[in-house]
């Protein structure tokens, strides 16, 4: 059953029945990688909420809010397939109705690496997921580990707020060839795709590596390899960081961290990221 009735359909749904209720927040344009996430969140609880909603809020100025890809019908379909039980695609006047007032700040964690190169990406992020967890009041939220530094905040802002939203992680989902699946590879050009292939390529040499330093240089060699190559391609960041707060790891840091990764590749900006342990 795939109701596409709103926030009302799942109030009504949990006055009737005593189950939990698993949320997915999405931009729509669905695909393998979010539907890894819709079947985690089949395992852990008894009804799937999706939402599809993108959110103006996250989106800077001279960013791809208009152009970003929406297909509601193939969102609904692929919905359909995987028994998801609730979608949620509110229109732009349905989640702000004014403009909002009163929002949520990512503080710190939330200006560096993505939020360096996207001022205020954060503060929409975690308004929206807020708004988003009143509204369908899930027991649990899956989220991508695609997203790494989006996790890790909304880990925060579900403990630092007293949200009382369980958080479940789900590894990066990569295509055949180790590109990690987001909704802006449809922008690439073949051509564009293949000079992508330089993040995994940089998470495979620092992998290979046996300190946090070694791993790290490792990483932007192969990235400062492909800029000689392909002019087109240029990095914003390689950075190894401390998983749950993204501070830089020190030199000669023993335990998990997280590389992240961020380039352009032509117009279009991919993320990437790993997670290494150092013993
Ligand atoms: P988005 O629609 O891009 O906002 O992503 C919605 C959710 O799907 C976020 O929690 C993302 O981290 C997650 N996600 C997107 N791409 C992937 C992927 N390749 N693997 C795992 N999760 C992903």
């Amino acid at each position: 059953m795939t109701q596409h009735g709103g926030f009302a359909a799942l109030e009504a749904w949990r006055s009737r029945v005593e189950g939990t209720v698993a949320l997915v927040p999405t931009m729509g344009a669905l695909h393998e990688g979010h539907r890894q996430l819709i079947a985690r969140a089949k395992q852990v609880a008894d009804a799937v909420a999706v939402s599809v909603f993108v959110n103006p809020l996250q989106f800077g100025p001279d960013e791809d809010f208009d152009r970003y890809p929406r297909d509601l019908e193939a969102d609904l379909a692929i919905c359909r397939t995987d028994n998801v039980d609730f979608v949620f695609a509110p229109t732009l006047d349905e989640m702000y109705p004014r403009e909002p007032q009163v929002t949520v700040s990512a503080g710190r964690m939330g200006t560096v690496f993505e939020g360096a190169a996207r001022p205020g990406h954060f503060d929409g992020v975690l308004t929206v997921v807020t708004k988003l967890f009143h509204l369908a009041r899930p027991d649990t939220a899956v989220f991508g580990q695609k997203d790494a530094q989006q996790l890790a905040l909304v880990e925060r802002l579900v403990t630092d707020l007293d949200l009382g939203v369980r958080i479940d992680a789900v590894p990066i989902v990569r295509d055949h060839d180790g590109l990690a699946l987001s909704s802006r590879n449809r922008y690439l050009s073949a051509a564009e795709r293949a000079t992508a292939l330089a993040l995994p390529a940089a998470i495979d040499a620092a992998r290979s590596e046996q300190s946090a330093t070694e791993a790290q240089d490792a990483a932007r060699r192969t990235l400062a390899n492909a800029e000689r190559q392909h002019p087109e391609f240029s990095v914003d960041y390689a950075t190894l960081v401390e998983r749950a707060t993204f501070a830089e790891c020190p030199p000669g840091f023993r335990g998990d961290a997280v590389l992240v990764i961020a380039a352009r590749v032509g117009a279009t900006r991919l993320i990437d990221n790993a997670t290494l342990s150092f013993v």
